[in-house]
């Protein structure tokens, strides 16, 4: 059902909405507030907010944002082909057939997939794609037709989780190839690849001088400095997962600053009334039911998309640990309840109501 509305959405990729969000503005008043929205890209909304002086500065920036993100979304689609581009769905339909010759954008989103690994110690881990691949089937048919949901077996999943080994990508940065050393291993970069595409796009436009935007790809927000020159934050809602609410969790003080957020509301699926989300636990090769949702705020994005996945499969106190590692790095938990607990410094972060 989802690749249907994603082919509308591809249809709808190259209308860019802009509005301008003050009234009546007089010109040479100083800068105005415009937003964009297009879909499309990374399967999701995107939208534009910042200041400018008048409409087509704003869309000349829009642009060269979009046209970035659009080749990092073509580079990184597991789903789809492109004509003539080697991409990461060409890379794993060459698994087991030697070196694939690919654009420095994908060596370089491996090599940062790798330290990911690391960094999480394995809770995120782009060659789980075995093993996705098979919870992306069984939630695409249990959305199609709920009645006949099914949850995967255990054999099923534990015979794709031999095929799961981040030492079997072969990245060579000299010659530019990677490799998929098994046949049967699958990369899933889902869990990075658009937190990663929006911190390159976001640091593109500020070498051509933008100063101040707010990006959102599908709630992977990023802000390019300040609201404006006096230094006020842009203020990032972070989404309730209780859609009946209609509050947020935490309004975010954001300056130069990320914010990403993992739900088990984004993707799921119910069998026997229970439901699925689509983090998948390396351990158990399940989505455990830890959180509601996680979000990060850190300066960079591809960092943010990284750690609010690791820490869906982290428990609270290991969450923190990794969290209390990293700089400039704060957490939120939604707890299946509902309750909220933040890390150490998060409360600076926030905006209180
Ligand atoms: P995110 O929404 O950033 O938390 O990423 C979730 C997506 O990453 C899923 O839709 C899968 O495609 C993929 N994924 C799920 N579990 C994992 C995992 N443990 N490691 C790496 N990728 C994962
Ligand atoms: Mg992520």
């Amino acid at each position: 059902m989802k690749r249907n509305i994603l082919l509308a959405a591809a249809l709808l990729l190259s209308l860019i909405l802009v509005t301008a969000c003050l009234p009546g503005g007089k010109q040479n008043q100083g800068p105005r507030k415009f937003e964009a929205e297009f879909i499309g890209l990374f399967d999701t909304l995107t939208r534009v907010m910042g200041y400018a002086e008048n409409e087509e500065d704003f869309k000349a920036v829009v642009q060269g944002l979009k046209d970035d993100l659009e080749v990092y979304h073509r580079l990184y689609d597991i789903y789809d082909s492109y004509p003539d581009l080697v991409n990461i769905k060409t890379v794993n339909s060459m698994a087991g057939q030697g070196p694939v010759a690919v654009d420095r954008k994908i060596i370089d989103l491996l090599l940062y997939s790798k330290d990911a690994y690391q960094l999480t110690e394995g809770r995120v881990n782009i060659a789980l794609g075995a093993v996705t691949k098979i919870w992306h089937r069984y939630r695409s048919e249990g959305v199609d037709d709920p009645a006949s949901a099914r949850l995967p077996k255990m054999e099923l999943l534990e015979e794709a989780a031999l095929h799961t080994r981040m030492d079997n990508l072969l990245i060579d940065p000299v010659k530019g190839t990677v490799e998929l050393k098994d046949p049967k291993m699958s990369l899933d970069v889902g869990a990075i690849a658009k937190g990663y595409a929006v911190e390159q796009a976001a640091r593109a436009a500020e070498e051509r001088g933008v100063k101040h935007l707010l990006i959102s790809v599908g709630g992977n927000v990023r802000a390019i400095g300040a609201r404006n020159d006096q230094g006020e934050p842009w203020r990032v809602g972070i989404e309730n997962p209780d859609y009946a609410a209609d509050d947020y969790l935490a309004i975010v003080k954001a300056d130069a600053v990320s914010v990403v957020t993992s739900g088990v509301y984004e993707r799921f699926y119910m069998v026997g009334g229970k439901s699925y989300h689509h983090i998948i636990d390396p351990d158990t090769l399940f989505p455990e039911n830890r959180y509601l949702s996680v979000s990060i705020v850190t300066p960079d994005s591809g960092l943010a998309d990284v750690l609010s996945t690791a820490l869906f499969n982290l428990d609270l106190e290991e969450g923190k640990k990794l969290i209390g590692s990293i700089e400039g790095t704060e957490a939120l938990w939604c707890m299946p309840d509902g309750s909220l607990v933040e890390s150490d410094g998060f409360a600076d972060l926030t905006i209180l109501d």
